[in-house]
């Protein structure tokens, strides 16, 4: 028996996104992004789909995430973007996975992993190029990578960086951070033999910031068909548009008729103005509907929009379907998809939590039961 709340993801959307980001990189390779379990997507299923689609490497934030690819049959070069530290090292080297370096203090226990199994690790560095986050920074960018040079046990594969901005094509600071990027490892060709893989774009700066292709590009959110910046985004963007790949429904599992003047839930957040019909549906806070979209959200039933009123609960939330011909019991309700000629995208249920569609996907995927369809 499977819970009422159900996300599907369609692998069709997947795959169309997929090849929109790879026309957009030219001949840049394509590194999916796939932490957060896929952005909620599935990550299993996405790198497979994305792996049959041609991607060169996956980016995750942790090594142990890295080690589910590896037991799920993924191949390719798994870049661990966080939490490479001594701890996690021993799972890095045994699942081969390929570590991000920050800076030269975790190389001697790398390199005396790789001697041990007697082999060489390809790592690639991180730059701060103006993120603030994580990284090196410019002006000791050339020793960390000459140590990794100099070691035998070490191979230098790549460097990458990360815009802070690139959602936002009104900021000159994308520009200004690729320009550092490309200064700081022009020098990389004494250092390196062979090539070393540069990346820097994001969704943003794949589809946003000229010249940020370069080798290979990491797009996240575009591959689940939204755009960095939002509903601008989409409203701007040239065909083919981006496919949203996840869709959040529910089942009614009550309709009652109330009298006005009634007051509907904890707190009574809304009270009915004229006599109503209100189904109840079996989604709640726990299932990432949250409590920030009590008496904002709006609901797809029938393929018709219709308010949520009152306070989400737990596992409950309500919804005014007074306008609404024939609601009965077992009817589907949609939060996030299409329903009919309706869609609600994550991008608007973001704008009533107030926040961005990422943590919206990332609620709904990993809360719910997920079903790859199509
Ligand atoms: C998450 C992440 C990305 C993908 O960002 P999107 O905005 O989802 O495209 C790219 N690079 C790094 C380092 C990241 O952590």
């Amino acid at each position: 028996m499977k819970s009422l709340n159900r996300v599907e993801i369609s692998r069709s959307a997947l795959i169309h996104n997929f090849q929109v980001c790879q026309r957009l990189a030219g001949s840049a390779a394509l590194m999916p992004l796939v932490k957060a379990n896929g952005y909620g997507h599935g990550m299993i299923d996405c790198a497979r789909i994305f792996a049959d689609q041609g991607a060169a490497a996956f980016g995750v934030a942790e090594a142990v995430e890295g080690l589910r690819l590896r037991e799920a049959g993924i191949t390719q070069p798994i870049l661990v973007l966080a939490g490479v530290i001594p701890q996690t090292l021993p799972l890095i080297v045994e699942a081969r996975l390929t570590p991000v370096v920050l800076d030269p203090s975790i190389l001697p226990e790398l390199s005396r992993l790789a001697e041990a199994q007697g082999t060489a690790i390809g790592v690639h560095l991180k730059l701060d190029a103006g993120m603030g986050r994580q990284g090196i920074l410019p002006a000791d960018f050339l020793d960390l990578a000459w140590a990794v040079e100099a070691d035998p046990h070490l191979r230098l594969d790549g460097v990458m960086a990360h815009f802070p901005l690139a959602d936002n094509r009104q900021s000159t600071n994308s520009a200004e951070v690729l320009q550092t990027f490309l200064a700081t490892t022009a020098a990389l060709a004494d250092v390196v033999p062979g090539k070393c893989c540069l990346h820097l774009a994001n969704s943003g700066g794949l589809f946003y910031v000229a010249g940020a292709r370069l080798d290979m590009v990491r797009p996240g959110i575009a591959l689940y068909g939204y755009y960095p910046d939002g509903p601008d985004g989409r409203a701007t963007a040239p065909p083919p548009l981006l496919q949203p790949a996840m869709r959040f429904s529910t089942r009614i599992i009550q309709v009652r008729q109330v009298p006005a003047g009634s007051g509907l839930g904890y707190w009574h957040l809304f009270t009915t103005s004229r006599p109503s019909t209100i189904a109840v549906l079996a989604v709640g806070y726990e299932d990432g509907y949250l409590r920030s979209l009590s008496n904002r959200a709006e609901v797809l039933i029938g393929g018709l929009r219709a308010p949520v009123v009152g306070r989400i609960s737990m596992n409950l939330t309500l919804v005014d379907v007074t306008d609404l011909p024939e609601v009965q019991v077992g009817d589907e309700a949609v939060l996030l998809g299409r329903q009919g000629e309706e869609e609600i995208t994550a991008d608007e249920v973001a704008g009533w939590m107030e926040t961005i569609s990422y943590e919206v996907l990332c609620l709904f995927g990993n809360l719910n039961e997920r079903e790859l369809v199509d």
